[in-house]
């Protein structure tokens, strides 16, 4: 965090226009917010440039309008939803560049917060047009980005204004970077990983840059049916990439080179149909999966072994469900290994981070992402980041 400038190294910001980048990418159902949680993780940072009285400008996107003006994904529609989260006062824009909006923000005080219209009626945004980063940095005297989730990508309002004016990263880009750096920058040894999911072929870099750096890659969910294949075993009518079984052994091979124990499960919880508890449901070894079933999560000897690994860990990484967890009982595995994860977490003897769209809803079902150190929101930056990708809009604010 050293090269990032943050809120700290503010000076008096009484007065000044802050341009604030944030995540204000709600899922909405029938006119209304179903989730708040990103309108949450601006509050630090919204409420303390407001209280130190900078005129507080909110620059977002909103759904994927392509460049053009969307009524349907106007920020008018929320703008009222987040006042009510900030607690204050907060008016719209229905520009996020130009003369009208230099007009609104002229008639703003120290205090003040503004959302911007979405960013993306702009077609220069996806392009990290310069001019239009230009014309957004006239509307503000510096610019904090506090969006980790939109990080990974260089758009004009995640990364071409950050070279025009002042640039700060924000307290949740701020807790974010941090808790990613305890996890994988300089972790504390021995570090595990579980990486668990659908598919290989979506975390193939994942994997690749998890085996150079971790001690334990614990691998469940459909990827791990393409591994096991990949190593002989019969895997019946599980999900499984086939074609993937010189990659998958490539990767074995890359961990076995950096000392990196890879955990695949050894008993299995199968059906033969994919359903909420099935009549065929059992239990078996790996090597027992009849040519009609499917395995549908980690089984109950293995995860208990997968428990007694992560004891012996002090950092912990999690991308991606062992199982089926949205129907029952394939959920099992996921819950048992993140409450152990929990409670290690709880007594002190782990930091564990987790992050991805299906693992916080997986982590939110077992009840215990209050218990890890951090859940990353960040669907995909979080990924790219367990790639070992340079994120543009974190590189942005390091000068
Ligand atoms: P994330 O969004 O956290 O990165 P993914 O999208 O990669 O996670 O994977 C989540 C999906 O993987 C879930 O919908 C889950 O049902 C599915 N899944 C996990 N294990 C299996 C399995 N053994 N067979 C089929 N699907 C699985
Ligand atoms: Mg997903």
């Amino acid at each position: 965090m050293a090269s990032l400038r943050t809120l700290d190294d503010l000076g008096d910001v009484a007065g000044k226009r802050a341009l604030v980048r944030v995540d204000l990418n709600v899922p909405m159902a029938d006119g209304a917010v179903t989730d708040d949680t990103r309108f949450r993780a601006t509050l630090p940072t919204v409420t303390e440039l407001a209280d130190r009285g900078a005129v507080v400008l909110l620059l977002a996107h909103f759904g994927r309008p392509k460049g053009e003006r969307r009524p349907d994904m106007s920020l008018s529609m929320v703008t009222r939803a987040y006042e009510q989260v900030l607690g204050r006062p907060v008016r719209y824009v229905g520009e996020c560049a130009g003369p009208l909006a230099a007009d609104n923000v002229l008639a703003m005080q120290p205090g003040d917060v503004a959302i911007l219209e979405n960013t993306r009626f702009h077609a220069g945004e996806e392009k990290n047009d310069p001019q239009l980063a230009r014309a957004m940095a006239e509307l503000g005297d510096f610019y904090v980005n506090d969006a980790f989730s939109a990080a990974h990508r260089a758009h004009s309002s995640t990364e071409g204004l950050a070279h025009l004016l002042p640039a700060y990263a924000g307290r949740s880009m701020e807790a974010e970077l941090k808790a990613l750096e305890t996890a994988l920058g300089e972790p504390e040894r021995p570090v595990a990983a579980v990486v668990g999911g659908a598919k290989v072929s979506t975390k193939l870099d994942v994997l690749r840059n998890l085996v150079a750096k971790v001690d334990h890659l614990i691998i469940g969910g459909g990827m791990a049916n393409t591994f096991l294949a990949a190593r002989g075993v019969d895997v019946g009518k599980s999900l499984c990439e086939h074609d993937l079984k010189d990659t998958a052994l490539a990767i074995l091979d890359a961990a076995d080179r950096a000392n990196c124990t890879v955990h695949l499960p050894y008993d299995v919880v199968v059906a033969k149909e994919f359903a909420a508890n099935p009549p065929s449901l059992r239990t078996c070894n790996v090597h027992e999966v009849a040519a009609d079933e499917m395995i549908l999560d980690v089984g109950p000897a293995a995860v208990e072994a997968l428990a007694d690994a992560l004891k012996t860990c002090r950092t912990l990484v999690w991308n991606g469900p062992l199982g089926a967890f949205e129907t029952p009982p394939f959920d099992r595995a996921t819950v048992a290994l993140a409450q152990t994860a929990a409670a290690l977490t709880q007594s002190g003897s782990l930091v564990s981070v987790a992050g991805g769209g299906d693992t916080v809803a997986a982590l939110n079902h077992a009840g215990v992402a209050d218990g890890f150190t951090f859940v990353s929101t960040a669907g995909g930056a979080f990924l790219e980041w367990m790639e070992g990708k340079e994120l543009p809009g974190v590189e942005a604010l390091k000068r």
